[in-house]
């Protein structure tokens, strides 16, 4: 990211691969989009930029569409290989008949659909490799307590911690907290304490359920947390000396692996839902990506989605390998709600250890700055942020949309300037978020 400031003489071309990954966004101070730098360093050296990637972002897209970039298109896959045929496993139907004939059947294996198992077997029969992909890292989501419903949250951060078995511990994917499995429910002291949903760790147990001579493979930011051990597990998938590999959008990315010719998304319902407007552009990306992985070698890929949202556009899209489908759909959505690319943001956030000092300042000071921007830029009112408190510190948000980015800056730059100090009280300032939690 930071390679993009590098001070090269005669600089002759800036190339900016995967221009849709959010990592390019610095989150902290700062803050900047090293793609966005990039396009503002090569005009102002007059040079080109060459922003690639599989499925662009939409402010990218929309930029060419406008004509503010040429679009360069490529027309083959690599070796003519063709697309994966892209299958939904729609996982409501299962529900209601799993209630109706009172109970799951003693062979059913949770989290994979008999569809999904019988898939794997055959690629297993044939020495074939599968990839499974998780959106999440740990045992389950949440522990809770059957009686009481009680989940026990981050000391830290409103959120629930993470069930991971690994280490028979709760962690919080936010701050890092970690604390031991509790025998009891924290609330009621109740002692049946149930896991829900599934993480990579609770997959991998599944699998082998199902197939107890496959050689398993797991890979998330856990397993692979040592030094060098994503090289060795992608080098031993790659030799074939695993059949299964289970793993989080680090399996997405980018790798090639001719062995695997049937991917499975056990869980991506997540992905759809999140509080962020971009969250079907993720999914899309996501399963986009992650589809890509099968069929890389001679045969053709073979491609199982598990949902409970299985009309959801980003699936739907996906599902047929249409980019241009789901960004026409999705740039009219973004129109119509005034979201980027159609109109810019600016998102301030007021922390605070002490919650009514940081409602206070945030409620004081988003109406000084509203009236400032009046014309300018619309604020839709001070909230709580979805992560309400985080490492400690409440967290109350203001979210500004302006088709008139430059004056608002200068707008709130300038009001930062001047603002009461207020010590207790920290604001941060984000022009284009990409991160709304
Ligand atoms: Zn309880
Ligand atoms: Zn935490």
């Amino acid at each position: 990211r930071s390679a993009v400031f590098a001070p090269l003489r005669e600089l002759g071309l800036i190339v900016v691969d995967e221009e849709h990954e959010t990592a390019y966004k610095q989150g902290e101070t700062p803050r900047y989009h090293a793609r966005d730098v990039a396009v503002m360093r090569a005009r102002r050296e007059g040079i080109p930029v060459l922003l690639g990637s599989a499925c662009p972002s939409l402010e990218s897209y929309a930029n060419a569409l406008a004509g503010k970039y040429r679009l360069l298109e490529l027309s083959a896959r690599v070796e003519d290989r063709s697309l994966p045929l892209v299958q939904i496993v729609d996982l409501r139907r299962r529900g209601r008949k799993r209630r109706s004939t009172a109970g799951a059947s003693p062979s059913e294996i949770p989290w994979l659909s008999g569809e999904l198992q019988e898939e794997v077997g055959k690629r297993l029969a044939r020495g074939e490799q599968a990839l499974l992909y998780v959106n999440r890292r740990g045992y389950a989501r949440v522990l809770q307590c059957s009686d009481c419903g009680g989940v026990k949250e981050c000391p830290h951060c409103s959120i629930a911690l993470t069930y991971h078995r690994a280490g028979e511990n709760l962690r919080c994917h936010f701050c890092g907290h970690s604390e031991p499995l509790p025998v009891a429910c924290p609330v009621c002291r109740g002692a049946r304490l149930e896991a829900l949903g599934a993480g990579t760790e609770r997959v991998v147990e599944s699998v082998q359920k199902a197939f107890p001579s496959a050689r398993i493979l797991r890979m998330d930011s856990d397993s692979m947390a040592r030094k060098g051990a994503l090289g060795e597990a992608l080098r031993a998938f790659a030799e074939r000396r695993f059949d299964i590999l289970v793993g989080t959008q680090m399996v997405a990315k980018g790798l090639h692996f001719p062995g695997v010719t049937f991917v499975g998304v056990v869980q991506i319902d997540g992905l759809l839902h999140m509080p962020d407007f971009r969250s079907a552009e993720r999914a899309f990306q996501q399963l986009l990506q992650v589809a890509g992985r099968s069929g890389r070698g001679e045969s053709r890929g073979v491609v199982f989605v598990q949902t409970r949202s299985p009309f959801h556009p980003a699936i739907q899209f996906a599902r047929h390998h249409d980019y241009r489908g789901f960004a026409e759909q999705e740039l009219e959505f973004r129109a119509s709600f005034g979201y980027p690319p159609h109109a810019r943001l600016v998102l301030l956030v007021w922390k605070s250890p002490d919650e009514s000092l940081c409602r206070q300042a945030a409620q004081i000071e988003s109406g000084e700055l509203c009236q400032r921007l009046s014309g300018i830029a619309e604020g839709g009112g001070v909230l709580p942020a979805p992560i309400a408190r985080l490492q400690g510190s409440f967290r109350y948000q203001l979210l500004l949309k302006t088709n008139r980015i430059v004056e608002a800056a200068r707008v709130i730059k300038q009001w930062t300037e001047e603002r009461l100090r207020r010590p207790e009280v920290d604001l941060t300032v984000d022009v284009d978020p990409v991160d709304f939690l």
